[in-house]
């Protein structure tokens, strides 16, 4: 029998969301949207400080990345050369009895989160072959008919059953796998049409997968027509592209360069699922890095360096794209623990070659060990997709001049230079290799009408550019989403431990421990006592000396303790405490006697310093970067 799934620490992360403010359900008073969260003031806070930092360190701290910030509602033709509109879909099945839909690569772990699965478990053992058939007839009889109304065991009890029994009892087979004891339950005429998968929500029987496409769809203009039909973006990568020539002419950068850019995608997600790792509506950090083709490096630079196992560095100008791609995976590694996700909670996935999409030469995908994440045979969690980092070759920029009919390559002066030293049999190596990457290229995405001359004469133009200075740019594309990443910093933040209370007893303390760079609020500033002007003026006068530069929360309501453990669940680093030894001089201490001093909290493990107040902003600056 399949393993319920009880992720009792998901059910708390979830509901601690909700309690402190980092997310809520999008339209929550009218029941809610499937697929769409809101982020209330904490997480808003949480996800600013990750955008920025993500900006920070991809465009601000670099030289040779800019930024664009284009629209969601783009000309429909891009979607068409980006292969969405033909190919962006998922396999989905219907449930011919209840109609809900589900994604067809998903319908057995949604199907083991079932309450019908659930309370199956508790009667029937598949593991030990072991299911009393009478306990499963009452279970049809009563819960089964509650829960699963079209599952054929609570239909037709008797004929299921009957199939289930003689299937067990056979020897000659192999023992039955969870799957298969399922689809007994939802077979009832074995004979006529095989086993049949049942629908998670109520039992009937699922259609044949179909794929269905996962685009938005709208339209621009008063009338709802064919020609007005646009989309939302489903990434926004594609911007970059359409963009690139327009940015590469006004921000004085040459290749190798990025174009970042953070916004809103959009995918009408089949089974929206795991809170809001897959959402209908979220939000996306992308960089295309572009790159040139690996001959251009050669005949610059003499050969492409390879890359070995660690990060490869500062970028040189021998790299080709597989340097570039191990450089990327690694900085977004180090970004990711720089902002508090320790490699041990990260999973370096390159995948396999037929897992690649037919453009892509590497793709790794970062994965988060999420508590809803799936566990290989030792019970280790085996993580999901946090962000992608692809090798996507040329493809992009070539299909949008194909399908714009503006010219997408660069010009550079460099290879036109590079390429009239070079002698007679490297020119030709390079040439070749050049012309059959384009031929391939150019073949798979030929129109019907294309001819193989045709396109074997574009190939060799292409070629030809060379000795010219002239190619299309790769590209590099790490490729994160924002939402997943906020998921996965709350999850690792997510502690509970002992600490003791006002009276010293101890007490089960829930503690989000954000990395200071990424934690909502920075500091929590506390006059001990409210009714206390003096306390309360010193304790005003350092909300404002720091809410310039971080963001702070004034609290002066209840007991102090109390409000450690409100910030501890807020996530917040420090806490500021104004008492009586401001007013009076500090009792112990290398600061004794001295008058303007805190206390100062530090959320992990509750120890208390005092510090001066004048120290205080660069005290705290120091932490928080
Ligand atoms: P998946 O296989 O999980 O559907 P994907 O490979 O289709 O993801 P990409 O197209 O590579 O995802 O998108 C880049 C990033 O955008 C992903 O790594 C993920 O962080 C984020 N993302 C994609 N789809 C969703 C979604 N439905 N909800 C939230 N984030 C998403």
């Amino acid at each position: 029998m399949a393993e319920p799934k009880t992720n009792e620490l998901m059910e708390k992360i979830v509901s601690l969301c909700k309690r402190r403010g980092f997310i809520y359900q999008s339209s929550e008073i009218y029941g809610g949207i499937n697929g769409f969260w809101d982020y209330g003031p904490l997480g808003t806070e949480l996800k600013r400080n990750v955008k920025y930092l993500w900006w920070m360190d991809m465009t601000r701290m670099r030289d040779d990345v800019v930024g664009l910030e284009a629209t969601i509602i783009m000309a429909p033709e891009i979607w068409r050369a980006s292969g969405h509109v033909d190919t962006f879909a998922d396999m989905m099945q219907t449930c011919k009895s209840c109609k809900k839909l589900v994604r067809a690569d998903q319908v057995w772990d949604i199907l083991v989160e079932q309450s019908w699965v659930q309370s199956l478990a508790s009667i029937a053992d598949v593991a030990t072959q072991s299911f009393d058939g009478e306990a499963l007839m009452r279970w049809a009889d009563g819960k089964g008919k509650r829960l699963v109304p079209n599952l054929a065991l609570v239909r037709n009890p008797r004929v299921t059953l009957s199939w289930l029994s003689e299937r067990s009892k056979s020897s000659k087979q192999a023992p039955l796998s969870a799957k298969e004891f399922y689809q007994y339950l939802a077979t009832e005429q074995l004979a006529a049409t095989g086993l049949i998968t049942p629908c998670p929500y109520c039992g009937g029987e699922l259609t044949a997968p179909r794929p269905f496409n996962l685009m938005f769809e709208t339209w621009a203009g008063p009338l709802q027509s064919e020609e007005n039909k646009v989309y939302l973006r489903p990434e926004t990568a594609q911007a970059i592209f359409v963009q690139f020539k327009n940015v590469l002419e006004t921000s004085y950068q040459k290749v190798p360069f990025g174009i970042a850019q953070i916004g809103k995608a959009f995918r009408n997600e089949i089974t929206p699922r795991n809170f809001t790792f897959r959402s209908r509506e979220f939000e996306q950090m992308e960089l295309e890095f572009f790159i040139k083709p690996d001959e251009v490096i050669e005949a610059i630079a003499g050969s492409v360096v390879k890359p070995g196992e660690s990060h490869p560095g500062e970028p040189q100008p021998n790299w080709g794209w597989e340097a570039w791609h191990k450089y990327w995976v690694e900085e977004r590694i180090r970004f990711y623990e720089g902002i508090g996700l320790p490699r041990t909670t990260l999973v370096e996935y390159w995948q396999k070659p037929d897992e690649l999409a037919h453009y892509a030469r590497a793709t790794v995908d970062i994965l988060f060990k999420f508590p809803f994440s799936k566990r290989n045979e030792k019970g280790e969690l085996m993580g999901e997709e946090l962000e992608g980092i692809a090798a996507r070759s040329d493809f992009d920029l070539s299909q949008h001049e194909r399908f714009s009919g503006k010219p997408m390559g660069v010009f550079d002066e460099e290879l036109r230079t590079a390429w009239g030293k070079l002698d007679e049999a490297k020119k030709k190596e390079l040439w070749q290799r050049y012309y059959e990457a384009r031929l391939k290229y150019l073949t798979k995405t030929a129109k019907s009408d294309e001819t193989p001359d045709q396109i074997d004469k574009a190939a060799r133009e292409d070629a030809d550019g060379l000795a010219k200075g002239q190619y299309i740019p790769h590209v590099i594309e790490p490729s994160a989403g924002v939402d997943r990443l906020i998921l996965a910093l709350i999850s690792n933040a997510y502690h509970e431990d002992q600490m003791p209370d006002a009276k010293g007893n101890m007490e089960t303390r829930v503690v989000m421990k954000f990395h200071p760079r990424v934690a909502p609020v920075k500091a929590g500033i506390m006059p001990l006592l409210k009714n206390k002007p003096e306390l309360v003026k010193k304790a005003l006068e350092i909300r404002d000396t720091l809410r310039p530069h971080m963001n702070i929360f004034y609290d002066d309501a209840g007991a102090i303790g109390r409000r450690y453990r409100r910030q501890d669940e807020a996530g917040t680093p420090f806490c500021v405490t104004v008492d009586f030894e401001t007013l009076e001089g500090a009792k112990e201490g290398p600061l004794a006697g001295q008058k303007d001093t805190v206390t100062l909290r530090y959320r992990d493990d509750g120890k208390q310093e005092r510090v001066k107040i004048e120290d205080l902003l660069s005290l705290l600056m120091a932490k928080i970067r």
